[in-house]
């Protein structure tokens, strides 16, 4: 069972505040090697870490942790969305982008020897800046040649139109990108337009205070009575070290899903069958290169 949308660390803080991404590896592993030990223990075999370049993303401290646990992390390369995306990525071209990202991709991330398994971006509510539709066309290319999927924080289900339609127009497609947070677009329609243009959804809140347990099962029902089951996936947006917090702060754990979320939907009427291509062969297929 794959979680496909998790964090190890995260820094939400903008990459130009003293301290930013700044912690021991060895703390990072004292305070997350045990929620991966109990996600490992409910049958979890590799959780997707969602940080990339912007929000704190530290491949050394993650293969840190991942040696450690002897359990696997897949890394993102990928720039999130104004306005933390550093300097450095607004001066570039798209063409530089494309070439970083797919170096990434199929080399390692900063001499780490971590291959970054596919890319992570985002855009913003009302639409994508000039900066962050660069960023998008670059990783359409880079996924391209890698066969790298793209997912995207996207809150609105028509930015993430907006988005598909430049995957499509730089030579990329839907079925190799993660509408990441789908449950946040209370247009349930666009959850269905999105995912029969072929994208992937993703329901990654679960155990979160925004939607209660009712409102997911619902939506899953509702997806797989139109047919669209094998484009969804589920996680919890958990984690974390955070280095603004003493110690890294609390961490919530990664085993809601299973301990709380599945046995409901199972009382819902979803079979055994379904529920082990919702948390197994979907997100083993969308991150499959
Ligand atoms: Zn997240």
């Amino acid at each position: 069972m794959i979680l496909p949308h998790e964090h190890v660390f995260v820094d939400l803080r903008t990459w130009d505040q003293p301290g930013y991404a700044q912690a021991e590896p060895a703390d990072v592993i004292a305070l997350m090697a045990p929620e991966i030990a109990r996600a490992r223990a409910v049958g979890i075999s590799a959780i997707v870490e969602c940080s990339p370049v912007g929000v704190g993303r530290r491949a050394d401290i993650l293969k840190a942790v991942s040696e450690a646990t002897d359990f696997p992390l897949v890394v993102p390369t990928g720039i999130y969305r104004e306005p933390w995306v550093p300097d450095w990525a607004h001066e570039a071209s798209e063409e530089k982008l494309r070439d970083w990202m797919q170096g990434e991709l199929a080399t390692e991330i900063e001499a780490t020897g971590v291959q970054a398994g596919w890319v992570k971006l985002s855009a913003g509510d009302d639409g994508l800046t000039d900066c962050e539709a660069k960023i998008l066309r670059a990783a359409a290319a880079a996924g391209a040649a890698t066969n790298a999927v793209i997912g995207s924080h996207t809150i609105r289900g028509r930015v993430v139109r907006d988005q598909l339609d430049v995957v499509e127009e730089a030579g990329y497609t839907p079925e190799r990108f993660i509408w990441i947070h789908t449950q946040a677009e209370p247009d349930f329609e666009l959850h269905l337009e999105i995912a029969q243009r072929g994208a992937w959804i993703e329901y990654d809140g679960i155990g979160g205070e925004e939607e209660t347990d009712e409102d997911y099962v619902q939506c899953i029902l509702r997806v797989l009575e139109a047919g669209l089951g094998h484009r969804l996936m589920l996680s919890h947006d958990r984690g974390w070290y955070d280095p603004t917090q003493p110690g890294g702060g609390t961490p919530r754990p990664f085993t809601y899903i299973n301990e709380q979320f599945l046995p409901q939907l199972q009382a819902a009427g979803v079979d055994e069958a379904t529920i082990r291509q919702l948390t197994h062969t979907n997100p083993f297929r969308a991150f499959a290169r």
